[in-house]
């Protein structure tokens, strides 16, 4: 039998409360303690609406009731994100969670789907998604559990209050015996010999020492940044958005299924259906537009009038050089932050998690699981990072201050490589790590780039009226199943006022 591991956890807002459910569930207390600190008086970032399919895995992992969760957070269904005018104003396209089409004898749909359109007789590729359709109708059902239904061809996200759902998983972690101790940390003590953190001392003079210590204390990095001095690597030379401005509005009735992102004079703003509220926030750069600007261009753009003042939140795009030193690990905003357009800082926090639990080491830090860790999270940022450089770099939105930099601002080798690629034969890669799938780099490649110039030389060897009937029976097929479902709102309210055990989608 190992020794039991002490662990504290710094911070408890959603990256805080995910580790320790994450922790509390997988690891008993015979393996560990896990103690949870968090500052009232200090708050929570308190954003954070959008969430991408992942986070299904999680809380399935965690044999969370979905519609309970659903209840409790006044979560709706997430189908895609809406990308409104970030090509060219006036022109809308779908990242949509799932696939389009379907493959043909080792073809990628959209290959032979661009054979078929070069002569003329495809429709645009939005029309083989399913997700895009549904969300478009404004329609859900769960994804078909048969893999050779068109309908099983997508998966799904929510949009959440962030804020209740960290208190849904401090229930369930409390109950399940991680101590939650109210305090401030107001000292930080390292170890005497070596490197690392001992002690961390709370404002009422209590002293708390452990084996492990996992920063959740957001943007200010507490232990992993002021403590330990690791470094933050900005990328705000290419992620030019430093600021955000939000504000709630009454809740919609009819709750589409998906996120909207309309592009704007200095950045973009969001509007998220939940089920008790509207989240709305424009994310710009503070170089091209002021915050009372922002925040006046925000309420013109709101469904209906804002129900609390507008909230300011300041950030940088990067991350820490490294999310993991001697016995500190990063979680959530304290090791890095990606602006929202693609909804990933709740997943890079499930990530971060999985990984600490996969290479998590005895009573002492391993330096080899320690790089292992830090190499694949620098991994997920610097692949999400890219994805998101895509959507400014690749704009025609000419004659604006902020896009004009955007689109002729040095890009990442490898987001270059990437575009070529794609530009030259539609080739997208599937790696291993990481987000995101090639659908999705498809579906930004396709709304930014456009259309790649030629198709992989393999589907010359169909005929074309062979693909074109393809392409065809399955536009048919998603557009007959899509309007046989039912309306994202009535699921959304059906679902959720269910009998939980029953209704609980598997
Ligand atoms: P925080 O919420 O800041 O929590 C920090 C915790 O540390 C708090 O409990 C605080 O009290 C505690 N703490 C700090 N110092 C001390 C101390 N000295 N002593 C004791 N406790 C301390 N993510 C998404 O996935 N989807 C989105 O749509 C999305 N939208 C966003 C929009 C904006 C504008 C921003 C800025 C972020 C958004 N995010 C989004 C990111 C998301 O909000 C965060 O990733 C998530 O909330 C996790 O934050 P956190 O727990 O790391 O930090």
């Amino acid at each position: 039998m190992q020794e039991r591991i002490k662990i504290v956890i710094v911070g408890g807002g959603t990256a805080g409360w995910m580790t320790a459910a994450a922790l509390s569930h997988v690891v008993t207390d015979r393996v560990c303690d896990v103690t949870l600190v968090e500052s009232e008086s200090i708050g929570t970032v308190g954003v954070g609406e959008a969430t991408i399919p992942a986070i299904k895995e999680f809380n399935d992992k965690l044999g969370i009731i979905e519609p309970d969760m659903m209840q409790k957070t006044g979560a709706t269904f997430k189908l895609g994100i809406e990308f409104e005018g970030w090509k060219v104003p006036g022109e809308t396209y779908m990242h949509p969670f799932g696939a389009y089409g379907k493959s043909l004898q080792g073809m990628d749909f959209h290959q032979y789907w661009l054979k078929v359109r070069q002569q003329g007789s495809a429709q645009p590729l939005e029309h083989y998604s399913y997700s895009i359709q549904a969300a478009r109708h404004g329609r859900f059902a769960f994804p078909a559990s048969d893999a050779s239904a068109i309908a099983s061809t997508y998966s799904y996200a929510y949009h959440f209050d962030a804020g209740l759902y960290a208190n849904y998983l401090k229930e369930m972690s409390v109950a399940k015996g991680v101590q939650r101790i109210e305090g401030r940390v107001a000292q930080v003590l390292g170890k005497d010999a070596g490197e690392g953190i001992d002690t961390i001392v709370l404002e009422s003079g209590q002293q708390i020492t452990a084996d492990y210590f996992i920063d959740c204390s957001g943007f200010r990095s507490l232990l992993l940044g002021q403590q330990l001095g690791v470094g933050f690597e900005s990328w705000a030379h290419w992620l030019q958005c430093d600021r955000a401005v939000t504000a709630p509005s009454a809740p919609m009735q009819n709750l589409p299924p998906y996120t909207r992102s309309m592009a704007k004079v200095a950045g973009w703003q969001w509007r998220i259906p939940l089920q008790h509220r509207t989240g709305n926030g424009y994310v710009y750069s503070s170089q091209y537009l002021s915050d009372d600007e922002a925040v006046h261009s925000l309420y013109a753009d709101m469904p209906s009038a804002p129900v609390t003042d507008a909230a300011l939140l300041r950030f940088e795009a990067g991350r820490r050089k490294v999310n993991w030193k001697a016995n500190c690990i990063a979680v959530g905003l304290s090791g890095g932050f990606l602006e929202p357009l693609e909804s990933t800082s709740i997943y890079l926090i499930q990530v971060s998690i999985q990984q600490l639990l996969k290479l998590f080491p005895g009573k002492v830090p391993s330096p080899a699981l320690t790089d292992e860790f830090n190499r694949r999270i620098n991994l997920e940022y610097e692949r999400i990072r890219d994805f998101l450089i895509l959507h400014y770099a690749a704009n025609e939105r000419r004659g604006m201050p902020f896009w004009d930099n955007c689109r002729t601002m040095e890009i990442p080798d490898s987001l270059t490589e990437k575009i070529e690629l794609y530009s030259s034969r539609g080739y997208i890669d599937q790696y291993k790590y990481g987000l995101f799938s090639p659908a999705s780099w498809l579906a930004v490649l396709m709304g930014q780039v456009g259309q790649a110039s030629t198709y992989e030389r393999v589907c010359d060897n169909h005929p074309v009226a062979r693909l074109t009937d393809k392409v065809e029976s399955i536009s048919s097929s998603i557009e007959s199943s899509v309007m046989g479902l039912g309306d994202h709102t009535e699921f959304v309210n059906d679902y959720c006022k269910s009998t939980l055990s029953e209704r609980a989608h598997g």
